[in-house]
């Protein structure tokens, strides 16, 4: 714990920054009502009334009554489908609201493989955006089908899956996995064993509903 935030929610320090004359969405409570928010060293150390977090130092920006929320989380999107750096994209998105977003970069690893996502991953340190790395789990989609500069194994997925940014596998689709795709299942522990999450679909026909796979004796 910060022990300057606590000073300053406390009112024993004043904040760095104070956003005044807002609308608080309290998504917990879901209530909406009037307050501001009081920032120390880039972090929210207070929020409703934050008058006395306010000090002759303290940068005072006027909300004129605009809702004041946590930032939006994407939860699955192709910033590279986008056609624009991940600068711009951050840039765009930020504007917005969103501030993080889970992403694969899938297309990027099937132009340049890992070494291309993670130059991606880099470049975002610039930004604001915090992403979250799922690790794409098959690059390219289709093989045979498609020319792909990247190719994804078990191996690659490993490493890519120890990238600071990795969060989780992503995009298990039901027709490999039911095939049992060999790579696939591989890539899938590896992911449990190293407490990553396993994202994808599967389809739902009518009066069929999978509500869970067991491969390799694992419930998925
Ligand atoms: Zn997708």
């Amino acid at each position: 714990m910060d022990k300057q935030l606590v000073t300053v929610s406390m009112g024993m320090k004043k904040a760095d920054l104070a956003v005044v004359n807002g609308k608080i969405v309290n998504v917990y409570s879901k209530e909406v009502y009037d307050g501001g928010v009081a920032v120390s060293n880039g972090k929210i150390a207070a929020v409703g009334d934050i008058k006395y977090c306010i000090g002759e130092d303290t940068k005072i920006i006027d909300a004129k009554g605009k809702y004041l929320l946590p930032g939006f989380i994407d939860g699955h999107i192709h910033p590279e489908s986008t056609n624009l750096s991940i600068r711009s994209f951050a840039e765009i998105v930020l504007t917005h609201g969103t501030t993080a977003v889970m992403a694969d970069m899938h297309e990027v690893g099937v132009v340049g493989g890992l070494e291309a996502i993670e130059a991606v991953l880099d470049e975002a340190q610039a930004t604001d955006l915090k992403i979250y790395f799922v690790v794409p789990s098959h690059v390219p989609f289709a093989p045979g089908l498609e020319t792909s500069g990247g190719f994804f194994n078990s191996e690659i997925i490993k490493k890519a899956l120890s990238h600071r940014d990795a969060v989780g596998l992503s995009e298990i689709v039901a027709p490999y996995l039911l095939q049992g795709n060999a790579e696939l299942i591989k890539a899938m522990e590896i992911a449990s064993s190293m407490g990553k999450s396993l994202q994808g679909h599967l389809p739902e026909d009518e009066g069929t509903s999978y509500e869970c796979l067991y491969v390799s004796g694992r419930q998925y």
